[in-house]
């Protein structure tokens, strides 16, 4: 069986290379990253010696499958045109710096219709993802649409959404799919029980096809299934729980696509170890059948 390829999400703070070397310190064998600070709009240039770093340490850590995730900020999804317009223009530079650093895919998050209806919504999606491939033609760089959990208006959550949006755009050859465990989850889809994985994956299968996910997140839920709430817990203590992860782990169509931690940071409390040393060890123990 194709082996797993199993990482984190890592802090680029003090450069883009740091996020690799973090990622190599805690066992990643891939790593997402911000391109910059996530709660903000501006994107300081990226100066040749950022990047040559970067490459460096991809190099020298035989990190894999680098990837993006964009900015909080950005909704593509504002019946607002001044936020609509600078959402559009803000992903549009998330591509161009991904191209810049070689990284092949930037998650993006459809966005929240706020005041709008869910189709209004999803129709600005489409016209912002039209327009961004427009302007950036030629680029490599992908997105990958990330299914939500449905806080609040946020789209996505169910997977009829993320097909619609994949359906319309122009050039659904430019765009792939971002899975999150957490978000499924917690926008009710079934992971635990066989019956309710299967289900989860045939729905998958249909409305998106598993061609077409490039990326998977792997968190537990500390909120029920069907809460529509957010709250990414570490693997196998949350509402999820270890069945979940061993289903995903084990499932022979998700083999090959490299999946990214996105747990909380810090200090396991008992062993002292870095939590993503302690999730990542999880998920290997999962992988192998034990707890
Ligand atoms: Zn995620
Ligand atoms: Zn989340």
């Amino acid at each position: 069986m194709t082996p797993l390829m199993l990482g984190a999400h890592m802090s680029m703070a003090g450069g883009f290379f740091r996020a690799i070397e973090r990622g190599r310190d805690v066992g990643c064998q891939c790593v997402q990253m911000f391109l910059k600070n996530n709660n903000q709009w501006h994107a300081p240039d990226i100066a040749d010696r950022d990047a040559e770093r970067l490459a460096d340490a991809i190099a020298d850590c035989g990190m894999r499958h680098v990837i993006a995730h964009s900015s909080y900020l950005i909704n593509l999804a504002s019946p607002d045109k001044a936020l609509w317009r600078k959402s559009l223009d803000a992903f549009v530079t998330e591509l161009q710096r991904a191209e810049r650093l070689g990284i092949p895919y930037v998650v993006l998050h459809p966005g929240a219709h706020t005041t709008g209806s869910e189709r209004a919504g999803l129709r600005q999606v489409v016209r912002a993802l039209n327009e961004v491939h427009r302007q950036t033609r030629g680029l490599r760089a992908m997105c990958l649409l990330e299914n939500t959990a449905g806080q609040g208006t946020c789209l996505g959550w169910r997977l009829e959404q993320l097909a619609a949006i994949l359906d319309a755009v122009r050039c659904p050859e430019r765009l792939g799919v971002c899975f999150d465990t957490c978000h499924v989850f917690a926008a009710g889809y079934g992971l635990a029980a066989q019956s309710e994985y299967r289900q989860t994956m045939r729905a998958l299968q249909q409305l998106i096809g598993f061609e077409r996910i490039k990326a998977i997140h792997l968190n537990d839920s500390k909120r029920e299934r069907g809460s529509r709430v957010d709250r990414h817990e570490h693997i196998g203590r949350g509402q999820i729980g270890a069945e979940g992860f061993r289903r995903v782990l084990a499932d022979r169509r998700l083999r090959g696509i490299p999946m990214y931690l996105e747990t909380p940071k810090g200090l396991e409390p008992r062993s002292k170890l870095e939590w993503d040393v302690v999730n990542l060890r999880r998920l290997r123990a999962l992988a192998q059948n034990g707890s």
